[in-house]
């Protein structure tokens, strides 16, 4: 209990004086107050609930004062904020109320919490105390200053990470209601933001991380809870999406897709981006493809640690230039598969300059492979076209035969998107000798549509009709 009376003094005796030692400097942690703030208005003292608030106003001045404890505050200043309808006097009184109710409350701890003048009111920060949204911004400010590569591979800023959404059980004083006293409310309102705005920053980072390593549980429940917290977060549907998709639950990942569309479509009358739609048709036509953690063993010993694998690209030894190619080709389709998109394009590109150094040619046409999907993600069909045709060129010296084919499909898709029919077919036309010979089904399933909808361009109904009934045959 909280019957230490914290502003009791102990005796002390050195030589011949005696001292008195404010109880508080020598208060045991279990002593100390509680402050819980997110989701919540949840005080203890020594381990006990405070309860007797009586009302939120009340609660709602324990709250200012404490997350503004840097200043002492006017009452008059106080009384505005809590009760700006009533005159001045009125205020003031009401203010002097919920103080003896403040008082009441913390009991015997209240003149150690609480530093009182006939002119103003301050919460006393030196309290040994424990504040959650305190907490909850050190942990983030910690890993903001913490000496890492990248946040999502720092193994001690992600534990850090997980503490704090566990602190964020909910939006700021949740439970409080004060709607007569707007410029509280106005001043909670931006506070609740602010949190708000990291705690589902640091949600998405944790979704990213996970699915990185291809943990997609937990993938899916930090995407959810961001959901929760805002259902129209177009990224946390698609971190779901995929992480869904990546587990072969592909009707889930079509449900996920078609809650995301309902609603932006409720409460904006939008449709989802690009981005999203293109995600959710490759889930339906077949043509995502998860970043699994197993798609290379060698690659993912290498990323285990993709800070040391970066940093080694940064200082290219000889030692192991194909597993710094490796990395940095995985990093960039990760980067890819999260949409940041100009990383991708940068990490791309370092691979590349390695892969050039060490004269793999097959690597080199793959890494103008990409650089061009990153350029048509990015919508700049130029640079996309000439990055792929590059890269096509260099397959067909090596004979790579189903390179070749992807390449054909992905400048069959640029041409059909510009509208040019006709060399859209003839790249499409390529492509699908080549599925047809390797026997991938959603492949050809993928292009028979794509050559339909050329048909369709050109006006060519019954082309279009049979292109469409072939493709819907072989899925
Ligand atoms: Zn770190």
């Amino acid at each position: 209990m909280i019957t230490l009376s914290l502003y009791h003094t102990r005796v002390t005796k050195t030589s011949k004086h005696l001292i008195l030692v404010p109880i508080r400097y020598i208060m045991k942690p279990m002593d100390s107050l509680t402050l819980n703030f997110l989701g919540t208005f949840h005080i203890e003292l020594a381990a006990h609930p405070v309860t007797r608030f009586g009302t939120d106003k009340t609660r709602g001045l324990l709250a200012y004062l404490v997350l503004e404890a840097d200043r002492a505050h006017r009452r008059e200043k106080l009384a505005d904020l809590l009760w700006p309808e009533q005159p001045n006097p009125a205020a003031r009184h009401s203010l002097r109320q919920a103080l003896v109710r403040l008082r009441d409350a913390l009991g015997d701890a209240a003149p150690a919490i609480l530093t009182i003048t006939p002119a103003t009111i301050r919460f006393n920060a030196t309290t040994p105390h424990m504040l959650d949204c305190a907490e909850f911004a050190g942990l983030l400010q910690t890993c903001q200053n913490h000496a890492h590569h990248r946040l999502e591979d720092c193994a001690a800023c992600i534990a850090r990470l997980r503490q704090a959404v566990e602190l964020y059980r909910g939006e700021l004083l949740q439970p409080l209601f004060l709607g007569d006293s707007l410029p509280f409310e106005e001043w909670m309102l931006v506070r609740r933001e602010a949190l708000h705005r990291q705690a589902l920053e640091t949600l998405y980072t944790l979704a990213a991380h996970h699915e990185t390593r291809g943990e997609y549980t937990a993938t899916r429940r930090y995407a959810a809870r961001q959901i929760e917290l805002e259902p129209w977060r177009e990224e946390a549907h698609r971190q779901l999406m995929r992480a869904l998709a990546s587990e072969e639950q592909r009707s889930a990942a079509l449900a996920q897709y078609d809650a995301c569309q309902k609603i932006l479509a409720r409460e904006f009358g939008a449709a989802p981006a690009a981005e999203t739609q293109t995600l959710g048709e490759q889930i339906r036509n077949g043509t995502f493809c998860a970043i699994a953690p197993a798609r290379s063993q060698r690659v993912a010993l290498n990323v285990s640690d993709p800070g040391a694998t970066l940093e080694a690209a940064v200082h290219p030894s000889d030692d192991d230039l194909e597993a710094q190619c490796a990395g940095l080709g995985l990093t960039a389709l990760l980067c890819l598969a999260q949409g940041r998109l100009a990383e991708a394009h940068d990490y791309q590109l370092r691979a590349l300059a390695l892969q050039t150094r060490l004269g793999d040619r097959a690597q080199i046409a793959a890494s103008h492979f990409q650089l061009g999907v990153i350029a048509h993600k990015q919508n700049d069909l130029p640079r996309a076209t000439e990055t792929h045709r590059r890269a096509l060129a260099l397959r067909e010296q090596i004979g790579d035969k189903i390179g070749i084919g992807a390449s054909c499909a992905a400048l069959g898709q640029i041409e059909l998107q510009c509208g040019n029919f006709a060399e859209a077919l003839t790249h499409l036309n390529r492509a699908l000798a080549i599925q047809r010979d390797v026997g991938n089904r959603l492949a050809l399933a993928a292009l028979l549509a794509r050559m339909g909808e050329c048909a369709r361009g050109q006006g060519d109904e019954a082309s279009a009709t049979d292109y469409f009934r072939r493709a819907a045959e072989i899925q």
